[in-house]
């Protein structure tokens, strides 16, 4: 029930999704292991330590941590961080794999004191897991049923004191009292063009790759805020110097690399761009659901929710109106389109920043 980190759980296509795949078996070897290697998300990191410090400066565990952000942006090895820091064992899981409660119950009774266990996905776990998880969270305790009808026993074990770490790309699908049961809630945020350089250059350090200042922010800027789009370009960009014969990867390489993968100047491929051009070609640039979309496209609209769109909602190329999804100036030069006189109209009712 446990996965091997290293193993492939999700499927793999698309060379700039951030959620895991076959192009991350060295991901583990990139993992900061402390909070100082930890690149960016200053105020997630200050408070953290303050949180650390004064949990051992009185001899408990750590409250539970809830990390929330778009996939690729850390959690995981937030996860591994906190576990190191604090001194217990990590045990990592994921909602889908806890079928029913009994697998949970499985898990918890296993944890020591001030062990981590790690939950990903954690918005997807089915009811009857979750009320199990309520009493474990809040008294460290399991509460059984045993029996049925009016003969049913409610049996109590109490657990070790652990701290879980839930780790979700939808804050908004957690129901109220597991949220409630959270003490500490950390949001990640994309990552700056130059903090996703010093991530490359770490990493390519790590990985004893030797490349250009500027090949490194190139590929920085091409990342799409995210920290495992960074470290997975930058192994491709590594294969194309390779291949020309380069032994340092210089920024023509990176470039060449990237149009190759095309991967355009923001971060965008292919994919990006279809959505972004159905939004014009088939919806003339009005509100769009989001299954509609999906569908014209052929993708999972729950991919493109944790996947595409926060991307393109940082860069203000799309908005969520009330009545959909809805492309913004910002789309359309990009894709070198010119609006029509409806159209304008139409995004300047969304678009805060719109002018003539
Ligand atoms: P998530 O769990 O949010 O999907 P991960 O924690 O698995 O993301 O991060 C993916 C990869 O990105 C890691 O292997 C790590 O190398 C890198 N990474 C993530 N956040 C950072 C960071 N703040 N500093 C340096 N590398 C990072």
């Amino acid at each position: 029930m446990f996965f091997d980190e290293e193993e492939d759980f999700e499927g793999e296509d698309r060379l700039v999704k951030s959620t895991k795949g076959e192009y991350d078996a060295e991901e583990n070897v990139l993992r900061p292991k402390t909070l100082e290697g930890y690149v960016g998300q200053t105020k997630v990191k200050e408070n953290l330590k303050v949180y650390m410090a004064a949990a051992k400066a009185r001899g408990e565990v750590l409250e539970h941590v809830l990390l929330y952000g778009a996939p690729g942006l850390g959690k995981t090895t937030l996860a591994h961080i906190i576990s190191g820091e604090m001194g217990g064992q990590l045990k990592m899981t994921s909602a889908p794999a806890i079928e029913r409660s009994g697998d949970l119950a499985a898990i918890l009774t296993n944890l020591n004191d001030g062990d981590v266990l790690f939950i990903d996905e954690i918005h997807r776990l089915n009811h009857s897991v979750e009320e199990i998880l309520y009493s474990a969270m809040e008294d460290y305790a399991l509460d059984i049923i045993v029996g049925k009808g009016p003969s049913a026993r409610n049996i109590r074990f109490s657990l070790k004191k652990f701290t879980l770490i839930g780790a979700t790309t939808r804050a908004g699908m957690i129901a109220n009292p597991l949220r409630d049961r959270f003490g500490i809630i950390c949001r990640l945020e994309m990552y700056t063009p130059d903090e996703l350089k010093e991530i490359v250059l770490r990493s390519a350090h790590t990985l004893g790759i030797a490349i250009d200042n500027d090949a490194a922010a190139e590929v920085a800027r091409r990342s799409r805020g995210t920290p495992r789009i960074a470290n997975r370009l930058l192994k491709r960009v590594r294969d194309f110097a390779t291949i020309k014969g380069n032994a340092t990867v210089t920024v023509a390489d990176a470039k060449f690399a990237l149009g190759k993968m095309e991967i355009d100047d923001l971060g965008l491929d292919e994919i990006d761009r279809s959505l972004l051009r159905a939004m014009i070609d088939k919806f003339d640039g009005k509100p769009v659901g989001l299954e509609t979309l999906a569908a014209t496209i052929n993708e999972d609209a729950g991919t493109i929710e944790d996947v595409y769109e926060p991307y393109l909602l940082q860069l203000g190329f799309i908005a969520r109106t009330p009545r959909g999804r809805m492309i913004l100036r910002g789309g359309y030069e990009h894709l070198g389109y010119k609006m029509s006189e409806k159209q304008r109209e139409q995004v300047s009712m969304f678009d805060k920043d719109f002018k003539d």
